[in-house]
């Protein structure tokens, strides 16, 4: 940007901000109304205030051996009265004021001896007309990284807003005519420094049903689209897929088959298919898309099966040698960038590459290996992605580009439970088949909220599983704003349960380690050489380790519910009883009794719904899942999405490629969709 000192441009790229307009549009994600300038005869214990007054002392006070901390104290006034402010471990604050300053405090306001201030925000002020930034008014609080602070974060975005009379449009000015909405510079002006509580709501409004805009028109773009694309049709063949089906050593469950059912349909039309196989983890996805990979290949085209890591597709690989024991005509291919498997045989790469791009009845099962120039199909009838989530939008452009005129069908796979109020409002018109029930013989996994005096008996419960063979997994969550990738916390956590475990393997996971570290570990994991597997929320570990009993969940009450409960679909994944405890440090009682709901229910769509309610929906999927959207201002509201409906289809019906709309293209481009 140039326009501020290095450090800051530093901390400021950190949140992602590299130009004037990305600092502009960081907003806030929560305010402290500090707009109540108080006198300080009215103060009392627990009021959230701002006073403006005067210092009449102030000195620093060195800290003494530990014992007492190093403060700054001060004596203020105004004309109702006067009292005590300290700042601790900022003795330096006492050079900053002098006698007779007039400034602006905020903060709360303790009882300790006497009324005072501890540690309150300052403001100068140096004219009478001054606008108050830090005090006395709606204060924005924003995310930070390490060094940032708040303070130095808000006078950089004040000081960009100053020089900057007017922001850029983002929304077609007849909508915002239209619909009265309030103007992007009035709107982006507020977010940071709200005048009243009013405009601050408006400008939450305008936002909300930007947000929900540029959903659907992303929505409504790529479903125009699909809708002129052709495929291959694959005429449903029974007696192929009931062969199949009862040569498998179990029952399908009712919901596998009516997936089942669904994607042949799809297969049967001309257009392509845009499906997402919802179920929870264990819900037996994979031999579904097995299925609707059986009848594709049968009929002389490839289907890939993309995996986000190679240990998946190695796993995957291996069942399919397995199911597909019988169908001699099929070929079993494993893709990845370690391997080039062909029916079980290891054979060079680049022969792998001439088979594929010869083509005939191929099961592909591969990682991002599959996305590389050099490898080419011949005809391409079906693309399965599994754990879609993972995979961005990029990608799958790539995979379209090796197909030309004709589209495969495509089938994802996700184990994020879509709660229907949001699948209604949003995606209305999406196809999805749910898996709700676990297969038969599954046990209901244990959950248990441990208070904190009990730890020493849940370690005790972890030594005797693991006695018996077992393995647990310990999910840690992010702490600090800085830790983003929760390194900082998992490490310390592995160093502690070191400590608690000597005699035990403890493993380490997190998303600062290479591609191949990662994988290192997960296979020591699988092959039961690491006892208990400490991991980020950050890394999913999408692979099925049936010998896994335990889960951990520490810091409980940072997790979405549906999110803490793809952490527990982690183990039962077997016929061994399985067990989830979970803990926090916060004794609020909202928070403990969210946090019982989620020991009683075994459903992840009701606890995704649970979540909608109490949380909003940008929080359900975790935060920014790459390329899936991600909402924070607008809520579960019908009406407003069909309003961002009607004019997304109304702009496109004009203009189909949004040629005449740059700006909204660019907005959009990068966005759609985890609609498949
Ligand atoms: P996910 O939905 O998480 O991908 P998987 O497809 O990996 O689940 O299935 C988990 C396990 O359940 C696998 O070992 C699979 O063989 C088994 N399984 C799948 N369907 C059934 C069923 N109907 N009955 C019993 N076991 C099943
Ligand atoms: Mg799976």
């Amino acid at each position: 940007m140039g326009v501020f000192d290095k450090k800051l441009e530093k901390d400021l790229t950190k949140l992602g901000i590299a130009t004037i307009s990305d600092l502009l549009f960081y907003f806030p994600f929560r305010y402290e109304d500090f707009s109540n300038v108080a006198k300080i005869v009215d103060l009392k214990a627990g009021d959230q205030i701002s006073i403006k007054a005067e210092i009449k002392e102030i000195r620093a006070i060195p800290g003494f051996y530990g014992k007492k901390i190093s403060r700054a104290e001060a004596v203020v006034s105004d004309d109702s009265g006067s009292m005590k402010v300290v700042w601790f471990n900022q003795p330096y604050l006492a050079n900053n004021f002098k006698k007779g300053d007039q400034i602006f405090l905020a903060g709360t306001v303790r009882f300790y001896k006497t009324l005072q201030l501890q540690n309150p925000v300052y403001e100068k002020i140096r004219d009478e007309d001054q606008i108050s930034v830090h005090t006395a008014r709606i204060l924005p609080i924003y995310r930070l990284t390490g060094s940032l602070s708040l303070r130095a974060l808000r006078t950089a975005i004040y000081n960009a807003l100053q020089a900057q009379s007017t922001v850029e449009e983002t929304l077609p000015s007849e909508i915002v005519k239209d619909l009265g909405l309030l103007d992007i510079t009035t709107t982006v002006k507020n977010l940071h420094f709200p005048e009243t509580d009013t405009l601050l709501q408006q400008a939450k409004d305008r936002m909300a049903f930007e947000e929900i805009f540029f959903a659907q028109l992303a929505i409504q773009k790529h479903k125009n689209e699909l809708g002129q694309q052709k495929a291959t049709p694959f005429a449903f063949n029974k007696t192929l897929v009931q062969k199949f089906t009862s040569s498998l050593p179990f029952e399908l469950t009712a919901d596998q088959k009516k997936a089942i059912w669904d994607i042949l349909q799809d297969l049967e039309k001309p257009q392509p298919m845009n499906r997402l196989l919802e179920g929870d983890v264990g819900s037996g996805k994979t031999l579904v898309a097995f299925t609707a990979a059986l009848e594709v290949v049968n009929a002389e085209k490839q289907a890939v099966l993309l995996c986000p890591t190679e240990i998946l597709a190695q796993q995957h690989y291996k069942s399919a040698l397995k199911y597909f024991e019988e169908y001699s005509k099929i070929s079993l291919i494993l893709l990845t960038s370690k391997r080039a498997i062909l029916n079980g045989k290891e054979i060079a790469k680049k022969e792998l590459l001439q088979e594929i791009k010869h083509g005939g009845p191929q099961l592909i099962i591969s990682t991002h290996a599959v996305l590389e120039k050099n490898v080419e199909f011949e005809k391409l009838g079906l693309v399965i992605i599994d754990e879609q989530h993972r995979f961005g939008v990029r990608q799958r452009a790539l995979l379209k580009q090796k197909t030309k005129d004709i589209h495969p069908h495509l089938l994802s796979m996700s184990a994020t439970p879509i709660p229907r109020t949001l699948r209604l409002t949003l995606f209305g018109d999406l196809q999805i088949s749910q898996i709700n029930q676990m297969p038969a013989d599954r046990k209901v996994i244990k959950t248990k909220l441990v208070p904190n005096l009990e730890r020493p008996a849940a370690y005790e419960f972890i030594r005797k599983q693991i006695g018996e063979g077992r393995q647990a997994f310990v999910v840690t969550p992010l702490i600090e704003e800085s830790d983003r990738l929760g390194v900082k916390a998992a490490t310390s956590e592995y160093e502690s349960l070191q400590k608690e475990f000597p005699g035990l393997v403890i493993g380490l996971l997190h998303g600062k380690m290479k591609a191949d570290q990662k994988e290192q570990v997960m296979a020591d994991f699988l092959a039961n050489k690491i006892n208990i597997l400490v991991s980020t929320s950050v890394i999913e570990v999408g692979v099925d380790v049936p010998n896994a009993s335990v889960m951990f969940i520490e810091g409980a009450d940072r997790f979405g519910l549906a999110q803490l409960h793809q952490f527990r679909g982690r183990v039962g994944r077997s016929e061994f009883q399985s067990f989830c405890f979970i803990f926090t440090e916060n004794e609020n009682e909202k928070t403990l009794e969210r946090l019982e709901k989620f020991t009683q229910t075994t459903n992840g769509f009701e606890l995704a719904e649970i979540d909608l309610k109490n949380r909003g929906f940008g929080n359900i999927f975790g935060e920014e899942q790459s390329g899936f959207y991600y909402f924070k201002y607008f809520n579960y509201d019908a009406e407003l999405s069909d309003k961002a409906k009607y004019w997304a289809k109304k702009i496109l019906a004009s203009d189909p490629k949004l040629i005449k709309h740059p700006d909204l293209f660019k907005k959009i481009e990068d966005k759609v969709i985890h609609l498949e």
